[in-house]
């Protein structure tokens, strides 16, 4: 491993975002065993503010060692089984996700599309439900591949009156949108600590409701996957608090602490800064030439998808991000699948969801493109 000092970037890609010192010193404390008292009262504060981050009276609300995509993975594995038909809305990448995680636990999958910046509709989700039947229904929040914020409450309302589970990614929305899964009646829910909690990669929080557990309870055949088994899971974050695996200590000691700066600040006054801060962001792009790709009422605060100018495709924006990243320090996210080479994805994710970060890349684009 190379000893010199690691550059200092200024991340406003798609996720990882920058880490707040204190949660930096927090993971540097010495360590404690996973059994200890002092160790699982941490783990209990951390259960309890993602609780109410979540919005949500679950029990079984917990950070779940892996990244984000291990929170997708338990969801599927617990709560369908093979031949089980799932209705997936896929709206992008992530939604493409989940319907591979769902396949390879034999589920029939039905696909509900939608063009690349475009929320998932209604009336299509409702129509697949009730025609499938399915055990359950999934879709994401905030689909980081196009920033697309999708609404939750009639498709989760339409999963519900027939019968499913309701399994919504907040890997990017978490700590950035205000999320109500009670009200909503969302049964598993999975985010990662990389985005809006502005943690390092490495935990993905997740919660399931009582439901989701008794469909777990009532499986024919075992979970296929031994480390991601909630009944299992359960001895250690639940009451008991039994061995299962070793909890990623100084992982949660991070958490613990960016949980207490998301509660420091209120989540409500941190919406409104994600908000604020994308909305700047489009006002000092546009006149550069780059325009927003989903249209306002269904854009995320967090992660903005943004048309490039023509002169950008034909000279290479890959060559572009790169000076900026070189020469400025600054992250931004190409495209990806069909987008890729024709927009840049750009997130202003927890602390960085700041106006000062805007100016600092609209300042680096000017040098560049004039
Ligand atoms: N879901 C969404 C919406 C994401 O943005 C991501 C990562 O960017 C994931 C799932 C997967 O998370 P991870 O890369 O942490 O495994």
């Amino acid at each position: 491993m190379p000893n010199a000092p690691l550059p200092r970037r200024l991340l406003l890609g798609p996720g990882p975002s920058n880490v707040h010192p204190r949660v930096l010193e927090a993971m540097a404390q010495p360590l404690v065993g996973h059994l200890d008292p002092a160790f699982l009262g941490v783990l209990e504060g951390v259960q309890a503010s993602l609780r109410r981050l979540f919005g949500t009276r679950n029990a079984m609300t917990l950070p779940l060692s892996g990244t984000g995509s291990a929170g997708m993975e338990a969801s599927f594995v617990n709560l369908l089984e093979p031949g089980d038909d799932v209705v997936i809305g896929v709206a992008g990448v992530f939604g493409e996700r989940m319907s591979e995680v769902a396949r390879r636990v034999g589920a029939r999958v039905t696909r509900v599309e939608t063009p690349p910046g475009r929320i998932l509709e209604d009336a299509a989700m409702a129509e697949a439900i009730a025609r499938v039947g399915p055990r359950a229904v999934a879709f994401v929040h905030a689909e980081t591949s196009t920033g697309v914020h999708q609404p939750v409450e009639a498709i989760a309302r339409a999963a519900r009156d027939a019968g499913a589970l309701v399994v919504l990614d907040c890997v990017t929305s978490l700590g950035g949108l205000p999320l109500a899964l009670d009200e909503w009646g969302v049964d598993a829910a999975y985010s990662g600590t990389q985005k809006c909690l502005s943690c390092p990669p490495g935990l993905s929080p997740a919660s399931f409701s009582e439901r989701a557990l008794a469909r777990v309870r009532a499986r024919r055949t075992p979970v296929p996957s031994w480390y991601f088994d909630l009944g299992l899971l359960a001895g250690y974050y639940g009451a008991e608090r039994v061995y299962h695996h070793t909890a990623p200590i100084s992982a949660i000691f991070g958490l613990a602490e960016a949980l207490r700066l998301v509660e420091e600040e209120g989540m409500e006054i941190r919406a409104k800064r994600h908000v604020e801060a994308a909305r700047a962001l489009v006002e000092a792009l546009r006149p550069l030439g780059f325009t927003a790709l989903v249209e306002a009422a269904h854009r995320l605060p967090m992660l903005t998808s943004l048309r490039l100018p023509d002169t950008v495709v034909r000279s290479g924006e890959a060559a572009l991000r790169r000076r900026i990243l070189d020469r400025y320090g600054i992250e931004v996210g190409g495209g990806l699948g069909a987008l890729a080479g024709r927009i840049w994805r750009i997130g202003l994710m927890g602390e960085n969801a700041r106006l000062t970060h805007v100016e600092a890349l609209r300042n680096a684009l000017c040098r560049e493109l004039r």
